[in-house]
């Protein structure tokens, strides 16, 4: 034993190693020493418990280097998406388009004119260059953009209604991920709640009985993750804002996802757009922007220019604040839609969203078909189903999928998932009846000899 201890070499020597320091790559030598320090300990241990016979300078380098590059790893890092949700909020929500991050790219490596009028030579405004796009497609009077819908709902309502009563109907007072609870949001804001209706139906007689000289807005929002279904009734944004405008009470609308598309197109049904609502009058309107807009996180604000400037003011709009990198996204996402056929082909999102079922089968098939050429003994096979678009737009609602089953002798379904999300880059797909399932959905064509390959080392 005190001859295998004396044989472990000196750290220094690894912290030198050429090979080493090249998989380094200019990192903090902290990784290495760490991915050093571990295979050592290591090796002691089972020194010390008898389970080491020899070991060579080589074999422990080996060691070190699969520690290293596992170590080297940022911790927010890549996976496949095989669960078919296209926005998946555990899962980063929309992927955003090639051409949009390098523009991104190049706004972030260098200095750009984030608030500087070239023009003028002085500052200038940061939000200008997202205004006029957010304009030309929507018709809005003013453009407010902040960190996330959350922060929008809770800067509307705090620069809108402070200290004063907003009629809302207990149809929904929605609950989303990540606590986010519209009576808590309003009570953060200062606005007085006043729930009216039944969960099942609220009327307008039941807004209009609500109004009084307190009544600083009428609220409308998306019940992004669930329907009420069955004997129900709700007032549409169109008889809300009649209603308003009788009163002289502004009407905003939380609209969650907000899409610029009609997703009638893809065969899914009805759902206001963003120009939709906007045409029927509502004075506010706000949603996410990496939902199905496809961009990146943010909460887009539109309406009459009036009750923008005095949410523009609210200090809660600096403390909201989005960065350069939201903004570089945001504008070259945008765009995409003066041109909605340029949107359907460039943005992820509407790319999955607008597959062909065809489409979606030859992926599976080529997975199949890289797994066959390669020896694959396990079973492989498609598997037809449903899945959702994910991310709190159209709930309720499915699109038609292909799945390719993967079965290997003497593993279970769970211990398949497990080990998927253990390689590099981490697959997670799904499970339905005891099947491990890769939904093709979501999978880029890209990707699936990477998923191929990881299949195949399951089986050694
Ligand atoms: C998703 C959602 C939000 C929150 O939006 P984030 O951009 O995730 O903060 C708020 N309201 C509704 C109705 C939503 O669907």
């Amino acid at each position: 034993m005190r001859e295998l201890y004396c044989k472990i070499p000196k750290v220094d020597r690894f912290l030198q190693d050429r090979e080493l320091l090249e998989i380094l790559d200019g990192k903090p030598l902290f990784f290495l020493k760490k991915a050093v320090d571990s295979v050592l300990n290591n090796l002691r241990s089972r020194i010390a418990e008898g389970k080491v016979k020899d070991f060579s300078y080589e074999e422990l380098k080996e060691e070190i280097k699969r520690e290293l590059l596992s170590l080297l790893k940022p911790k927010l890092h890549r996976v496949i998406n095989a669960t078919g949700v296209v926005l998946h909020t555990n899962l980063g929500r929309a992927p955003i388009s090639p051409s949009v991050a390098d523009h991104l790219k190049e706004i972030i490596t260098g200095y750009s004119n984030l608030e500087y009028d070239l023009e003028k030579g002085k500052r200038g405004l940061r939000y200008r260059n997202l205004e006029w796009v957010l304009k030309e497609l929507t018709g809005a009077e003013d453009v407010c953009v902040v960190n996330n819908n959350a922060g929008a709902v809770l800067l509307v309502l705090s620069a809108l209604a402070k200290g004063k009563e907003v009629v809302v109907s207990r149809g929904e007072l929605i609950e989303i991920g990540g606590s986010f609870r519209i009576p808590d949001v309003m009570e953060q804001s200062g606005a007085l709640l006043k729930e009216i209706g039944t969960t099942n139906k609220t009327h307008l007689w039941d807004y209009e009985n609500a109004i009084n000289e307190n009544t600083a807005l009428l609220m409308k929002v998306h019940t992004s993750n669930y329907r009420i279904l069955g004997f129900t009734e709700s007032v549409s944004t169109k008889e809300l804002v009649n209603l308003g405008r009788r009163y002289g009470i502004p009407v905003y609308e939380d609209l969650g996802s907000g899409s610029f598309i009609d997703v009638t197109k893809l065969g899914l049904s009805y759902e206001p757009t963003v120009q939709d609502v906007l045409k029927s009058g509502v004075d506010v309107v706000s949603f996410s922007g990496d939902k199905l807009l496809g961009g990146a996180q943010a909460g887009i604000i539109l309406g009459k220019r009036e009750l923008l400037q005095k949410i523009k003011k609210h200090p809660l709009n600096r403390a909201l604040r989005i960065d350069k990198m939201t903004l570089a996204v945001l504008e070259t996402t945008l765009i995409y839609y003066l041109d909605e056929s340029l949107a359907l082909k460039e943005l992820p999102v509407w790319k999955f969203l607008s597959q062909k079922p065809h489409e979606v089968e030859f992926k599976a098939k080529e997975l199949i078909r890289i797994l066959n050429r390669e020896g694959f003994k396990g079973n492989a096979e498609i598997v037809k189903d449903r899945t959702e678009v994910g991310g709190g737009a159209l709930p309720l609602q499915t699109l038609p999928t292909y799945c390719v089953k993967i079965e290997i002798e003497g593993l279970s379904a769970s211990e398949i998932d497990r080990k998927m999300r253990e390689f590099y880059p981490p697959v997670v797909g799904r499970i339905k009846e005891d099947a491990y399932l890769v939904d093709m959905f979501t999978v880029f064509e890209t990707e699936i000899p990477l998923i191929a390959e990881h299949i195949l080392k399951l089986e050694t």
